[in-house]
Parts: C-alpha cells; structure tokens; sequence
C-alpha cells in the first residue's frame, strides 16, 4: 500500500483532495501493522486514519465506542459515502442482530462498531474468534483511565485484546488526555512500540470570548442576533436554566428546546434528532447533551454558567465548528458558579484536591488579562508563540487604572467587619445600602460605610474579584464565603504598595468582535448568499426524504465550496471537497442542475 492508493481512497469515498496535517503518517502506520496512540482534538479528523486502513484492507475493522449515539452518526456517515459499516450495542433488537452477525461471517462488513459491553461478552469473544479482523480502533481511549475525567470500568477489560490478537493493530483514539491519561492508555491496553501522534490542540477557528456573568439574557439575545439562523447550543448548569432559556428563546420567535438528563430518553431522543437534522436551531441543554453529537454546523456555544474545567469547558466549545468553519464561542463568569462548585466539590464523596486545582485553573482563565488562547492551550501542554487574535482580551485589550484608593476602601471595610462578610454585602455597605440584614448589624455604623457609593455594585463586583485574584482578598468558602485580607493586603492598607485594576468591562458580544478579519467578512457573505440557500433547502429537502441528517448528505464546509466555484458539470463538482464518488453518483445530477438554474436566472 503506498501514498497513492491511500490518497485515492481519501477522494473516492471522502471526497477531499488533501490530508490534514498526521493522518496520512497514522494511516501508513496502521497499514504496516503498528499500535498507534492519536491524540487530536475534537474536529480534527480521527475517523478516517482508521477507516481508510479498514477500507483497503481484507476482514473486518473493530471501533470500540461507548457512545450509542456516536456510533449510530459514524455509520450512517460511512454509508452515505458507500463503505459497508455497521453497529452492534443494545439498542439493537435480537433479530437485527443476528443479521449483522451472518453479515459479519459472510465478510460482508468492512467497519464494526461495537460497545465495549458488548464486545466484552462471552459470546461475543467467541464469535469474534471466527472472523477476520483487520484492525482494532479504540475510539474516546481516555475513558480507561481513572484520571482521565470520564472513567468508564467496561474499558479496563479491553487488556484481553491484545493477548487474542497479539498480530493485530491497535488504535487507540482521544481528544482528551493529558501525559499521565496517555501513559495510562497504553499501559493498559497493553499496546507494543506504540507510535504517539499528538496534533496541536488549537482550534484557531473557534472565538473565545468571556463575558461577566450580568445581564446575560440581554447579552445573549444580542449575540444570536449576530449568529442568524445558525445552529448552537446553549450550556446551563441547572435543568431548570434550560427549560426556562428555551421558553424564553421561544417567545422571542426562536426555534429552541431544552434538553437534560430529567426528561424521559424517548424525548431526548427525539430533542436531539431535530437538532441534527436542522429542524430546530438552538439547544438549552446540561451537559448531558452533545457526547459524541458529530454535527458538522453548529456555528455558536453559548456557556450560561462556567464549566467546572477547562477538560469540560474544550470538549464543549470544541462541539462548534467541526467543519472548520469559523464558530463563536461565550462563556459567562460570575462568582456565583466558583461558590456553587465548590459545594458540589465538598460534598461529593471522593472529593479531591485535583478537583479543586482544576476549578482553579478554570476561573483563572475566566478573570484573565492575557490572551486566552494562550492560556488555554497551555493547559493541555502547548506552547503559542503569539497572540491569538481571536479572543475577547487580544480583540479588546483591558483599560487600567490606578486602583490603589479603591482596594484600599475594600480592604479596610473587610477589616472593620471583622472578616465576616461576603460579597454581595460587603458591596452594600460600600454603598451605604439600607438592607434590613445590615441596618440589624448596626454594619452602617462603621467607618467605611457609604464611602464607595459612587461607584455601581456591579463595578464592585468585578473589582473585589480582580482583589481576590491579585491576591489581596482570601475566600473562606468552609465559613459561609466570608471574605479574609491576605498578607499583601496589609501593604496595600500601610500604603506601602499601589494596586491597579481593570476598568470594567460591560461590552456585549458584538462590541467585542468589531474586528472580525475580511474572510470571515467573506464567509458571512458566501452564508447569506442565494445560491447557499438555494443548495441548503436542496440538502434538507433530500435529506428529509431518504430520513438522514442534512450534513451527511453534503456539509456546510462542503456547500460553500459549491457557492466559490460554481460546479456546472457533473466532472467539476467531484473536486469540490467533500464530493467523493458515491456522492457524487448519488447527488450529482440534482446540485448541478440548481447551480446551472441559479446561473441562467
Ligand atoms: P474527530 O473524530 O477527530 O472529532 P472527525 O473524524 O469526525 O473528527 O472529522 C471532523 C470533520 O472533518 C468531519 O466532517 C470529516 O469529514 C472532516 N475531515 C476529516 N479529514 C478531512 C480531510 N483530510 N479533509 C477535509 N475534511 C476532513
Ligand atoms: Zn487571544
């Protein structure tokens, strides 16, 4: 098998002319019989550096996945392209599944999705015996491991395969694992002279933006003005956020559902069905929603609360732009979320201090000055040479001031109140509020109360929290969240030393990205374009007849390319990417023929 053959099969069944950057080694490294370890971010192109291998080779492929859902999207995807998939898990009734089992014995089945339960059966290990196997793929690898952050116990039994099939590659694939999940992964599967492939975690078409946590209703109606008609999901800590975030949604004329683990799964289901198939454009949902959703053209994530880390906070975001399109992402920070995690910390009975340093890191990235990107991507061991450019710090660069007076009010009123206040009345007595609590206190007869009524509770909040970062201010969240002045804070308050603060920041989304660059300018105009349109109802309207999603008829990505290059003929529309032979044969006649009416109208 050389390079050729290989990029031929890319084109023939994908319809894409070019490899992203590793997959091309991975592939050859298969073919030549090695254990592989990829690590590649979500959207980064994993699938094919195990399909291509299975599809040029004799036997039967085995994908072990513990996502249902997943499996169902891959195969149905490999079907639309004419590779000869299926799936086996318990969704299946008996006699579907011994159908595809005469299927397999007859080698008729090129890629077999399986659930590790499944798989780990005593039957199944029997049968397996009988067939050809041409390579083992283990997809969400991260999942054997204790210290990855989606531990799941079936998938420490899948050691067995490399003692039955000491011959047979092994595949191992994540989007998510640090160096000791890595390590884990290999050790356990027993994997031999494994060859590592990690791709930079970079989405660089992912936006990051973070905004504080008030007014996010207003904040956010803004933002979907500005991401018209394009799908997203919206993550809510609570059920009860999604359910309200969706009727509210709706009476603002959006197509919009909620979706948590609460409802029964026959509605989730069918919830997340519509979604795919772009009957519905938003998504309220907890972080139930979106494991292994391979939707190509989700265009926004909004996080309503913070994510408790940013392992979660990547695989969220990471569900928009899959198709390298370029995609927004919002993230909304109060103090509030920080509080609320750390109970659920406490309170869970295996609590750890990796839980806690993880919540850490996640708010630091939250409160940063700096460019988040930067941030982002060290965290998972990268190293960005400059600045992003596509983040709300590097588009927005903070505004200083001399906060000196300012901490010092804050600080010395901590002091006169006995360290025994949290936030939100520290503020008020700031303020010289008139609160029933506080008048009770007798808290309005110190000295600093009322001497920071020019400045608006909100400005308060974020300045006590970029206090608390800088390290003057401690939170004792084990006594009521009561705020403590550190060490530091004595030099502030002796005014041995000057503190300075960002001014704050009250700008809505589309303040924050004025200066989108001209090819996003260029792919707005390509989305609002006719002929795009045109083709999207074209897709939907086939894709609603033969009862599949829209983006496994032809992606966004793929629709967009039409738009550019006007494919007249049925010879030109293969070398748009994503156009491989089966489609080709499939579609072709019908998008050509809407391209050549919209060019003679
Ligand atoms: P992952 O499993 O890493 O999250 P996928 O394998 O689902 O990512 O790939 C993400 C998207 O990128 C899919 O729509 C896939 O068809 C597309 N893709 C993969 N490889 C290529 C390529 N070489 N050229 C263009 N698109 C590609
Ligand atoms: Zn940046």
């Amino acid at each position: 098998m050389n390079e050729i053959e290989i990029t031929d099969v890319l084109k023939r069944y994908f319809g894409y002319q070019n490899f992203r950057p590793m997959q091309k080694e991975i592939i050859m490294n298969v073919l030549n019989k090695k254990d592989c370890l990829v690590l590649m971010p979500t959207g980064g192109g994993k699938s094919i550096t195990f399909q291509i291998p299975a599809i040029l080779q004799d036997g039967t492929a085995l994908v072990i996945s513990p996502l249902i859902a997943l499996m169902k999207d891959q195969v149905d995807g490999l079907k639309a392209n004419g590779v000869k998939a299926e799936f086996l898990n318990s969704s299946l009734t008996s006699a579907e599944i011994t159908n595809i089992e005469t299927k397999l014995l007859g080698g008729e089945i090129k890629i077999l999705y399986i659930s590790p339960e499944k798989l780990i059966s005593q039957y199944f290990t029997n049968f397996l015996q009988t067939l050809k196997i041409s390579l083992i793929a283990i997809d969400e690898a991260h999942c054997i491991s204790r210290w990855g952050h989606d531990f799941r116990p079936e998938y420490t039994q899948l050691d067995f395969l490399k003692r039955y099939y000491p011959q047979i590659p092994i595949i191992a694939l994540t989007a998510t694992a640090d160096k000791i999940t890595a390590r884990d992964i290999i050790k356990q599967l027993r994997l031999v002279d494994v060859i590592p492939f990690i791709s930079s975690f970079d989405r660089p078409n992912l936006s990051l933006n973070v905004l504080p946590g008030q007014k996010k209703i207003d904040k956010i109606l803004d933002f979907i003005k500005t991401n018209k008609n394009k799908a997203g999901i919206i993550y809510c800590l609570a059920r009860k956020t999604t359910e309200e975030m969706a009727s509210r949604l709706k009476a603002e004329g959006y197509s919009a559902e909620f979706y948590h683990a609460g409802m029964p799964a026959q509605r989730r289901n069918e919830v997340q069905t519509l979604f795919i198939n772009d009957n519905i454009q938003i998504i309220c949902a907890t972080i139930a929603f979106g494991m292994g959703i391979d939707k190509s053209n989700i265009y926004w994530v909004i996080h309503y609360n913070m994510p408790k880390n940013l392992e979660s906070y990547y695989q969220e975001i990471g569900r928009a732009g899959r198709d390298g399109s370029r995609a927004d992402t919002l993230m909304f920070f109060s103090y509030q979320d920080v509080v609320t995690y750390r109970s659920f910390i406490a309170e869970s009975p295996n609590n750890s201090e990796i839980e806690y340093a993880k919540l850490q890191r996640m708010q630091e990235f939250a409160e940063a000055q700096t460019c988040r990107r930067k941030i982002l991507l060290s965290y998972f061991g990268e190293y960005l040479d400059k600045n992003c450019g596509n983040c709300d710090v590097c588009n927005n660069p903070p505004e200083h001031l001399d906060g000196t007076i300012i901490a010092q009010m804050a600080l010395s009123a901590i002091v006169r109140l006995d360290e025994k206040v949290a936030i939100n009345m520290l503020i008020d007595v700031l303020r010289g509020a008139r609160k029933t609590e506080l008048l009770q206190k007798e808290y309005n007869k110190i000295k600093t109360y009322g001497v920071g009524k020019n400045i608006s509770f909100n400005d308060w909040q974020q300045y006590i929290l970029q206090l608390i970062n800088q390290g003057f201010i401690e939170i004792a969240f084990d006594q009521n969240n009561s705020l403590k002045i550190t060490e530091a804070a004595n030099r502030v308050l002796k005014k041995q030393l000057n503190v300075t603060l960002a001014k704050p920041i009250y700008k809505n989304f589309v303040d924050l990205n004025q200066t989108k660059d001209k090819e996003v300018l260029a792919k707005t105009k390509i989305v609002n374009d006719s002929l795009f349109e045109r083709l999207r109802i074209l897709r939907k309207n086939i894709a609603d007849k033969d009862n599949i999603a829209a983006y496994l008829v032809f992606t966004d990505a793929t629709l967009e390319q039409m738009v550019i290059y006007k494919p007249t003929t049925e010879d030109n529309l293969l070398k748009i990417s994503g156009v491989g032979a089966f489609k080709q044969k499939k579609y072709g006649e019908i998008f050509v023929k809407e391209i050549n009416i919209f060019l003679n109208s």
